[in-house]
């Protein structure tokens, strides 16, 4: 069995360049529009720590339609995911723009007593937003994926009653980051882990739904749509150490092609739906859960996203989310 799992990241851009009125708040607004219709779940990664900073510092008045529209999500039912980008958390505003602190760019690098800090921010400021003082997000995606070193991190989010990651998108590398999830290819649609994110322990604290990829020779990924979307994020030229990095990652033939409902063209979305469905014929028992991401920064191509929802539903593939996932596994090992 088939099921597939809409998340997308609420976010402006990586280098705070844009208003959360055009990259937050339509878009996501249009989005729940069109799930509403189908009565198809998805799920919101609301990336904490920038919205807090925002707050603090009145800079984007639409600060207070962003809360509202979570209070709302979460009283409608849309479950809320904690995503964090903590480059924000030391942010400073000059001279009309975000100047970020790259040094924490990766969670997973600093120390736990600072780990701990921003985690706990950030949720606490989930609770402020919905004045719900009890509300704990039941998942958790890195900011641009970084979940290694997993440890220490993996820690603080299970304490906190976390119990979903999804972060991973199997067979990642980027050299610039040291990340590396070649190793999470071998592995199924879901595992537990504790000491690292792409290493299946049986009982490990947190539990990983992936970001569905798969692996395309690299040219499959050079596509009209995903280079538009990918000008308009970067309208700050990337500095030559970032391209050099770029480069090496794209050294490799075969490339990870996440399920992106924003970036994918609606024939590459069936066509990895297709070859699911295929493998879902010969074991249909294995239950398998599909994540997809999208981001509300690349929400343009609602035309798309409608006619995969209408795909989805002819063949008969069911949407969740990762509360009725948990649901459904806790059952099947009851
Ligand atoms: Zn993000």
């Amino acid at each position: 069995m088939i099921e597939c799992i809409f998340t997308v990241d609420y976010e402006i851009y990586g280098n705070g360049e844009g208003s959360l009125r055009d990259l937050v708040y339509e878009p996501a607004e249009r989005l729940n529009e069109i799930f509403h219709k189908w009565s198809a779940p998805f799920v919101v990664f609301t990336e904490v720590a920038e919205l807090q900073m925002i707050e603090a510092t009145r800079t984007d008045p639409a600060i207070d339609l962003v809360k509202r529209q979570l209070r709302d999500f979460h009283r409608s039912g849309v479950e809320l995911g904690l995503h964090l980008h903590p480059q924000w958390c030391n942010a400073r505003h000059m001279a009309g723009r975000w100047v970020l602190d790259y040094s924490e760019y990766n969670l997973c690098l600093l120390p736990q007593r600072r780990i701990i800090e921003i985690v706990d921010r950030a949720i606490g400021y989930l609770r402020d937003v919905l004045a719900i003082a009890d509300f704990t997000p039941l998942s958790f995606r890195a900011g641009n994926w970084l979940f290694q070193p997993t440890q220490a991190v993996a820690e603080v989010l299970a304490q906190r009653g976390i119990k979903i990651d999804s972060s991973v998108y199997k067979g990642g590398m980027r050299h610039q980051y040291h990340l590396d999830y070649r190793g999470a290819l071998r592995n199924g649609y879901y595992w537990k882990f504790t000491d690292k994110v792409d290493v299946p322990v049986g009982d490990g604290v947190l539990l990983e739904l992936p970001i569905y990829t798969q692996m395309v020779p690299f040219w499959k990924l050079l596509t009209g749509k995903r280079f538009a979307l990918e000008q308009r994020a970067h309208s700050l030229a990337q500095p030559h150490t970032a391209k050099l990095y770029r480069g090496l990652d794209l050294l490799r033939f075969h490339h990870p092609m996440k399920l992106d409902f924003c970036r994918m063209s609606l024939d590459e979305m069936r066509s990895v739906m297709n070859a699911l469905l295929k493998q879902d014929k010969e074991t249909p028992d294995v239950y398998k859960p599909v994540v997809a991401i999208g981001h509300s920064k690349d929400l343009v191509d609602f035309d798309a996203i409608r006619e995969f929802l209408k795909y989805l539903a002819e063949n008969g593939i069911a949407i969740g989310d990762f509360r009725q996932v948990l649901k459904r596994l806790e059952h099947q090992h009851a």
